[in-house]
């Protein structure tokens, strides 16, 4: 038995844990960083970079299939699924270095093997007991499942899809939402035939309603099936394939079924509940201040209740290693978050909806504008259509952006500066955006809402 002593422990070192053993590290700090698989987490090894390593290699392979269409000469051979792990796999050994090198520069102290909280100052790993004066917990999410159904064989999760060494022929995707688009973009892209299977009446549900159902198109048309607002009823595997029978009777054959229903809080038996702290279904129970019910035990991440990606576990880390450092930092804003699917097309939003924003203020007092990317030149010449979607309050600020289109998630900076920024759309209108951009939309759109559109 031994004991390390620090400043602050942190149990996990995924988004959320890294970025609050990295700050607190810049603050001054000594910092004992448990992990019990890789520094870096569920977005390094088998989530946001992997995936989108994936996208962009899909996106290859249409460009080349379309060559013909910008006079290039090129011809699409196939995908070399061997080819694309080894892009993918050195991605992420890239950055994985990169983490590794930046956190012992940092002086942090790594601890590898499985934590488990043993008091609001301890946590044990293995026969090390690791005190800190905070603690903070970060142990991630995992790929949630339904109830009686059975991840194995051929019911895989995002992680198993990952890895699959061949292009399968037919897919099953059980779950419209972002993780469940995203590896039906990619199949589709890779020759695949994908039915996906969304209990909601859309697919991307928490979208803005226009932009779900501009994404529904845009699928339809790349021959990706959907089944909306139909429940799953069962699976049934054999030697080739599943079955998948829905509630309404119908049944999906497939040669594999994704299921990617959400993602679970990883708190189970990890001691938080023994030790005290207050838990709603999993999830750790904080304040805005990230403070759990105990006095210097913090949560970051997926497992504080509210949207599940890595932004917010970074951000949110960085806060309580500043909390913790007596610096007063601005709490994180755990509504307007960006949000962004990376599928072809994809998609991009922050703020209210529309609907939610008439829920709010009132039908009376909401403006919106719809852009065309029909008329940006950028979107043009690279060959995309879309939509950029502005909610305001009238006479009053930018409440919500939502947008549809390639590479809308490289517009979503400003749109977050002018929704979290409160901004008048008159304000912005006037600030110049360099063309031919695709940012230019969003510009359009701004101008529009203010009472002046130039092409729209
Ligand atoms: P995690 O990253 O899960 O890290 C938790 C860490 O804690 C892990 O390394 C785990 O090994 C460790 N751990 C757990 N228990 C213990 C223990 N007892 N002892 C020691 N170590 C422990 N988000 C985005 O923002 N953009 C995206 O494009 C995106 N794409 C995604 C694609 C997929 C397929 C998936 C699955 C997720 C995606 N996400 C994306 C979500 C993002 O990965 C998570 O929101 C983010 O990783 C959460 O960070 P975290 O620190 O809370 O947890």
């Amino acid at each position: 038995m031994s004991e390390q002593n620090f400043d602050l422990v942190v149990l996990g070192a995924g988004s959320g844990g890294y970025a609050a053993a990295l700050r607190a590290s810049q603050l001054g700090l000594t910092v004992g960083l448990i992990e019990k698989g890789k520094v870096g987490g569920t977005c390094l090894h088998v989530g946001c970079i992997p995936t989108k390593a994936l996208l962009h290699a899909a996106e290859v392979a249409d460009v080349t299939r379309e060559s013909a269409k910008y006079g290039v000469s090129a011809t699409f051979g196939g995908i070399d699924i061997a080819g694309v792990t080894t892009y993918r796999e050195e991605v992420v050994a890239s950055k994985w270095k990169g983490l590794q090198g930046l956190i012992k520069a940092r002086g942090i102290t790594t601890i590898e093997g499985e934590g488990r909280l043993t008091s609001p100052t301890s946590v044990q790993v293995g026969d090390v007991t690791v005190t800190g004066k905070n603690v903070i917990l970060a142990t991630g999410s995992y790929s949630r499942s339904l109830p009686g159904l059975e991840i194995g064989g051929r019911v895989i999760t995002s992680e198993q899809a990952l890895a699959l060494d061949f292009v399968p022929k037919k897919v099953a995707v059980l779950g419209g939402g972002v993780i469940g688009v995203e590896f039906s973009s990619v199949w589709r892209s890779f020759g695949t035939e994908v039915t996906i299977i969304e209990a909601l009446p859309n697919l991307v549900p928490n979208e803005d309603i226009a932009i779900s159902k501009a994404f529904e198109r845009a699928f339809r048309k790349r021959g990706i099936e959907f089944k909306t607002g139909v429940r799953f009823a069962g699976v049934t595997q054999n030697e080739s394939g599943v079955v998948v029978s829905l509630e309404n009777g119908e049944t999906v054959e497939a040669e594999l079924l994704l299921v990617a229903v959400g993602r679970g809080p990883a708190t189970a038996n990890l001691g938080f509940e023994e030790v005290g702290v207050t838990m709603d279904r999993g999830f750790v129970l904080t304040d805005e201040r990230l403070r759990t019910n105990i006095p210097g035990v913090w949560a970051v991440g997926d497992i504080v209740p509210g949207l599940q990606l890595a932004h917010r576990g970074f951000q949110q880390g960085i806060f309580v290693a500043e909390e913790i450092a007596g610096l007063n930092p601005i709490v994180v804003d755990d509504v307007n978050i960006p949000k962004v699917t990376y599928s072809d097309p994809e998609v991009a939003s922050i703020g209210l909806t529309e609907a939610k924003a008439v829920e709010k203020f009132g039908a009376d007092a909401i403006a919106t504008y719809d852009y065309n990317l029909a008329g940006n030149g950028k979107s043009h010449i690279i060959g995309t259509s879309g939509n950029v979607k502005v909610v305001r309050q009238k006479d009053g600020p930018v409440l919500g952006v939502h947008m549809i289109g390639a590479r809308v998630g490289e517009l979503i900076g400003e749109a977050q500066l002018a929704v979290n920024w409160e901004a008048y759309p008159e304000d912005i209108a006037p600030y110049i955006h360099a063309h031919p951009t695709q940012n230019e939309a969003l510009g359009e759109a701004f101008l529009a809402i203010a009472g002046k559109p130039l092409h729209g």
